[in-house]
């Protein structure tokens, strides 16, 4: 029996459980072999697809002074992203970025180019019930820091471009470069073996690299080709997107997010006059909302937020008593309700449609690859959280790179990605289940389960130190 060497995740077989010190050392072996150029040029680590989360990586990578003189090179299947100067309309794809998000953002250096063009913070979220009156509502040292920022993703892919132009000695890009093959090297030495993975572009070039970072989206090729199993399934969801023009000019700071039976809709802050729209509800709904005139549709969302129709008075009773046991027990805990602005027209050819899902891959990692972002993970948006969990990907491979290089260590092999596998998963699972009940949780309007979530939601309200480590949780 081979000693085992790490226990990674014991999770209902969503992730890995063992590595053995026989497999260890075998990598070792490999790493040791000699570098072939008949396969293309050879590099430290290649990182495939450059969204969000692969464009932070390749920036992320390209700061760490550990890693300076390693080769680094980016592959985007897309267009290079420039913005010589802010649009004036704003983009319906935004998301909502956590502190920590803007933490690992700044220090890569990619924060102050967002903040120069345009980032708007918001102070609180309410979060409502359409089928009962409970309500909760997040916000951190009443109101003195920001809950999170929401920013146009075209812009933090804009300034990461930037940010990437400027450290084109040390991290190398290549746009409209789609990988079309990839072969992979066997973790026991093998004659016919290859050493390194090996990329093939589609215009034919072929190059080799000792770390494949897999950062290809949703439908990842990476994860296909390896043949990762991953649990994953559709929603009977999509989420209708649109920049919204709001009634009057607010503050505009909250975030709001309300439960309907059929999904939640959520406005969230773009300026004094605008918010956007993330409306998740039945596929057949989304494409009748797509097809409306722009009248109706401001009156659906206007209704979505404003109406009572789903409130039943056995629910409203047994609410408002829970809620006035509280308030004699805790008078000073809770947070009063805030009314959402309405609405009064959209942005013009804002309105898009997208088909909601879930995935997880049981492995972040098999031999020089690791998974980062939707490739790995994919959830609802209800708590905007995609990119987040994306970029604490990028942030945690980053350090274990950078130490193993440090220590002299091959970047590709097992020890330190299974350490990355580890600690992504342990905090990416727990969320995507917490964001799945989420989800089935608030998607029916059954009385005693609207009950049981009414009286939950009123509790939680009430308690201060719950709610902040909740925000914590969500801001990791
Ligand atoms: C409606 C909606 C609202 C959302 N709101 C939020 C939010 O508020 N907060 C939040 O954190 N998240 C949010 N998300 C999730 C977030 O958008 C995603 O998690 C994030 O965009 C994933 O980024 P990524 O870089 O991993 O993948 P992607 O954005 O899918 O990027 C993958 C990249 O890889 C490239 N690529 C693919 N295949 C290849 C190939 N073979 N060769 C080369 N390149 C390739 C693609 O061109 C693409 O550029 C939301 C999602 C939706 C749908």
């Amino acid at each position: 029996m081979h000693k085992l060497t790490k226990a990674a995740l014991t999770c209902h077989g969503l992730g890995r459980c063992f590595i053995s010190e026989k497999h260890v050392s075998a990598v070792k072996i490999i790493s040791r072999g000699l570098v072939s150029a008949e396969h293309g040029d050879v590099y430290d680590v290649i990182i495939s697809g450059g969204g969000m989360v692969g464009s932070a990586m390749a920036c992320s990578l390209g700061m760490e002074p550990n890693l300076a003189g390693k080769k680094i090179l980016l592959l985007e299947a897309g267009n290079k992203k420039v913005m010589d100067r802010v649009p004036e309309a704003y983009s319906t794809r935004v998301s909502s970025i956590s502190p920590s998000s803007a933490t690992l953002l700044s220090g890569i250096g990619a924060w102050e180019h967002i903040t120069e063009m345009r980032c708007k913070p918001y102070k609180r979220m309410q979060v409502w019930d359409a089928c009962s009156d409970a309500l909760i509502t997040f916000d951190k040292e009443n109101l003195q820091e920001e809950m999170a920022y929401i920013v146009e993703n075209d812009i933090v892919v804009a300034s990461l471009t930037k940010q990437l132009d400027s450290m084109s000695d040390n991290v190398q890009v290549e746009y409209r470069s789609k990988v079309v093959k990839y072969r992979w090297p066997r973790p026991h030495h093998m004659a016919e073996s290859i050493p390194w993975v090996q990329v093939t572009l589609a215009n034919g070039k072929t190059l080799q690299t000792k770390l494949l970072i897999g950062a290809d989206g949703p439908n990842s090729m990476v994860r296909r080709e390896l043949g990762i199993p991953t649990v994953k399934w559709n929603y009977d969801q999509s989420a209708v997107v649109a920049v919204l023009h709001l009634s009057e000019p607010t503050e505009n700071n909250v975030a709001w997010q309300r439960f309907l039976p059929t999904g939640p809709i959520a406005m969230l802050p773009l300026s004094d006059t605008e918010s956007s729209l993330v409306w998740s509800t039945s596929h057949q709904h989304a494409e009748e909302l797509l097809e409306l005139d722009e009248e109706s549709f401001v009156d659906a969302i206007n209704s979505a937020f404003w109406n009572n129709e789903n409130q039943s008075e056995l629910i409203e009773t047994a609410g408002s008593l829970f809620r006035g046991t509280l308030s004699t027990m805790m008078p000073s805990a809770g947070s009063p309700r805030q009314l959402p602005p309405s609405v009064a027209g959209i942005g013009p050819k804002t309105r898009v449609m997208f088909p909601l899902g879930m995935g997880h891959a049981s492995e972040y990692i098999r031999h020089r690859v690791a998974l980062i972002g939707d490739a790995a993970h994919r959830v609802h948006p209800l708590a905007g959280q995609g990119a987040n969990l994306g970029f604490g990907d990028v942030a945690c491979l980053t350090q274990l790179l950078s130490q193993a290089a440090f220590n002299g260590k091959d970047l590709g092999a097992m020890q330190h990605l299974l350490e990355y596998e580890t600690e992504r998963q342990r905090h990416n699972l727990p969320m995507m289940v917490a964001i799945d009940l989420m989800k089935r949780l608030y998607s029916t309007n059954s009385v005693p389960v609207v009950l049981l979530r009414t009286l939950g939601l009123q509790a939680t309200n009430m308690l201060p130190a719950l709610k902040e480590q909740i925000i914590a949780f969500a801001s990791k």
